[in-house]
């Protein structure tokens, strides 16, 4: 099976065209775990925010709940359905936003949506992102890159409002 290597140009940094496949491999593998075993999707109890986000060009859609505590996300429940992507997606923001500030997640949206549009990223920004890196794929699949962002922008918003109450 041959994969297409030549969007990949700079990933690794290698050019070991075996560490690439070994990387796409790894990315897939994450990819498949939060999809068929999402993060915290437990219920929240009374949470501070409660909204639904939909993409209907592929019939995404999510519940997502959060508890706030001060300025700090303490905890956070998000179920739903779609492809697996936005799956994918939603249960790594799930999981990375618990216990963080607002402004941690507002880097952390940010940083993600740049590393989706192909636009710069820090090293810095990477390391936080962890895990995520799995979907830096996406962004050669522009009509996939609302799916991957649909949870995201979401949450980041109804963070802000929230806070600006
Ligand atoms: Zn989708």
């Amino acid at each position: 099976m041959m994969g297409d290597r030549s969007g990949f140009g700079g990933i690794g940094g290698t050019g070991n065209a075996g560490g690439l496949d070994e990387l796409n491999d790894l990315y897939e593998a994450i990819i498949l775990d939060h999809y068929r075993s999402p993060r915290n999707t437990a219920p929240v109890d009374s949470p501070d925010i409660d909204l639904e986000v939909n993409n209907p060009f592929c019939g995404d859609e999510f519940h997502i709940q959060l508890k706030v505590d001060g300025d700090t996300v303490s905890q956070v429940g998000i179920t739903g359905r779609g492809c697996a992507i936005s799956q994918a997606s939603a249960s790594l923001l799930a999981e990375l936003v618990e216990g963080k500030t607002s402004s941690e997640v507002r880097a952390a949206v940010s940083a993600f949506r740049r590393l989706l549009k192909g636009e710069e990223v820090s090293d810095e920004e990477m390391e936080k992102l962890g895990d995520i890196e799995a979907l830096s794929g996406v962004r050669k699949f522009p009509v996939r890159i609302k799916c991957a962002l649909l949870s995201w922008v979401g949450l980041g918003d109804a963070l802000e409002e929230h806070l600006a109450k």
